[in-house]
């Protein structure tokens, strides 16, 4: 009986400090304590993506670390405790490539099963740019936009082949161009 999810390097309870072990709590294994009621909850993280269109081109990065390093994906991150995915996805957008981002618009909600570290639910907004300059920063080793008629092959996560699907599903792909 394994607990899905779980990290396997927490071993002992944060509150009592007795040893975990797996535990059939709410119908299905998880980590929880062998000696107080502590149970380790585990939830997918949350993050927030921005499709950020501007006279047909879509803005990526290329990532600078794993996973799908070298690949090109929408910015991206995780949502601190205290933001709103919408704020998240501002920070992340002006962190990674420079711009400043207006969020028009939710695209979706998809669950990323493709990200070895762990599962998450990743809100996906659409935005447009407002300022900055654009520059690339932190996870990201390039920031540029591509035309959705040039998009780089080497995509990093299925979700953003997905949102993109999405994007030319609502003609998106075509907003601003002649
Ligand atoms: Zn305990």
């Amino acid at each position: 009986m394994a607990s899905p999810g779980h990290d396997p390097l927490e071993r002992f309870c944060a509150r009592c400090g007795a040893p975990l072990v797996d535990r059939l709590v709410e119908g299905r294994p998880r980590r929880a304590c062998s000696a107080c009621p502590h149970v380790v909850w585990i939830h997918p993280t949350v993050g927030a993506v921005a499709a950020v269109v501007a006279d047909g081109e879509l803005l990526l990065i290329r990532r600078r670390i794993e996973p799908f390093r070298g690949h090109w994906t929408m910015p991206a991150g995780y949502v601190e405790v205290d933001e709103t995915p919408a704020v998240a996805l501002a920070r992340e957008v002006r962190e990674e490539t420079g711009l400043l981002v207006e969020v028009e618009a939710l695209l979706d909600v998809v669950c990323n099963e493709d990200d070895p570290r762990r599962r998450g639910l990743v809100v996906a907004y659409l935005a447009r740019p407002v300022g900055g300059r654009l520059e690339a920063g932190d996870d990201a080793e390039e920031a540029r936009f591509f035309p959705f008629t040039a998009l780089p092959d080497a995509l990093g996560f299925a979700n953003n082949r997905r949102l993109i699907e999405e994007l030319r599903r609502r003609g998106l792909d075509r907003r601003g161009t002649p």
